[in-house]
């Protein structure tokens, strides 16, 4: 309402109000439930994974009504909240390098596998499980196209597993082939070049935003539902959630920073008006003392420190 959205209405989807806090509930009890159904899983298990965090926090909040241990291994980046909120669910917590890419050893997912193994748990491997993007046709989809009487003309989402994006990305293709399914990808990402290029730079940067932004292709990732890609670097994704808190009163996540600009820039480019519609993945409440802190945001160097020219600046 009170942010310029060029021509368009762009619809926020707050998945940030699940139990978990974030978009991570639903695709987390679809793999927790196919596993069952399968037989790969049975009460008294463990289940092992790799994550950002809020896969991780789903699973313990599910595992807990189910019955299952849980082990999650997180990348030393991501905010100390989220570790905290899992051990308070009584999930077992390894944290890793966040400076490893992906094939070194110490890089979470390997961690992750290693330790599924030795402990004889249930590798729940987000990254390649079919439940996840499932998840997001049977679920997150439909509500949205219904939510918006049918009436939905572009779709914009970041990649961490791909599950969202390529699973919504299905579901609103097949209603209507015309809407546009739209990457917002951090800067140093390796994904928005692949979209828009096809080729797989291995030049990969850094970036603060959690939860999206790849160093490799994630197998759940479906590039051919994928029509344009935005790079967006830490600033803007810090700049719109902060926008987004003063001028909507919503507290969103870093990722969600990275969508809402994006989601922007595209809207801001179109002629007629559309409806555009993206994510708040995760609450804001995650990342109190990093994006929303100033001092945070000055010793990262997104801002400057004000000069008052007195001791004060000592
Ligand atoms: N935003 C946040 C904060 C996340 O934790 C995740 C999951 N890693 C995503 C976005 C991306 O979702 P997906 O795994 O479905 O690509």
């Amino acid at each position: 309402k009170n942010i310029d959205t060029g021509p368009c209405n762009l619809y926020l989807k707050l998945e940030s109000f699940n139990l978990g806090g974030s978009i991570k509930d639903r695709p987390a009890r679809n793999m927790i439930i196919q596993a069952e159904k399968k037989g790969l899983l049975k009460k008294g298990d463990t289940i092992v994974e790799a994550t950002a965090g809020n896969t991780g926090i789903a699973l313990a909040i599910i595992a807990i009504k189910r019955g299952y241990k849980v082990i999650i291994v997180v990348p030393n980046k991501m905010t100390i909240e989220k570790v905290f909120h899992l051990k308070a669910l009584g999930a077992k917590v390894i944290t890793t390098r966040s400076d490893v890419m992906n094939g070194h050893p110490e890089y979470y997912i390997e961690i992750a596998k290693k330790i599924a193994k030795k402990v004889g748990g249930f590798y729940i491997n987000q990254f390649a499980n079919k439940a996840n993007l499932d998840s997001h046709v049977k679920d997150l989809g439909p509500e949205i196209y219904n939510q918006l009487n049918s009436k939905v003309d572009a779709f914009v989402a970041g990649v961490g597993t791909g599950g969202t994006i390529s699973g919504v990305g299905q579901y609103l293709k097949e209603k209507n082939k015309k809407c546009k399914i739209i990457l917002a990808d951090p800067k140093g990402s390796i994904l928005k070049d692949y979209i828009n290029t096809g080729k797989l730079n291995n030049e990969v940067g850094s970036w603060i935003v959690e939860g999206i932004g790849e160093d490799f292709c994630p197998p759940l990732l479906n590039k051919n539902n994928i029509d344009l890609a935005y790079s967006i670097n830490d600033l803007e994704a810090v700049k719109a959630c902060n926008s987004l808190l003063r001028k909507e009163g919503i507290l969103a996540g870093s990722s969600s920073g990275t969508l809402l600009a994006a989601a922007l820039k595209f809207c801001k480019a179109q002629r007629k008006k559309i409806n555009v519609v993206t994510l708040i993945c995760d609450t804001g409440d995650k990342y109190l003392r990093k994006i929303y802190s100033e001092s945070w945001r000055i010793k990262e160097g997104l801002e400057s420190k004000r000069k008052k020219n007195d001791l004060r600046d000592v």
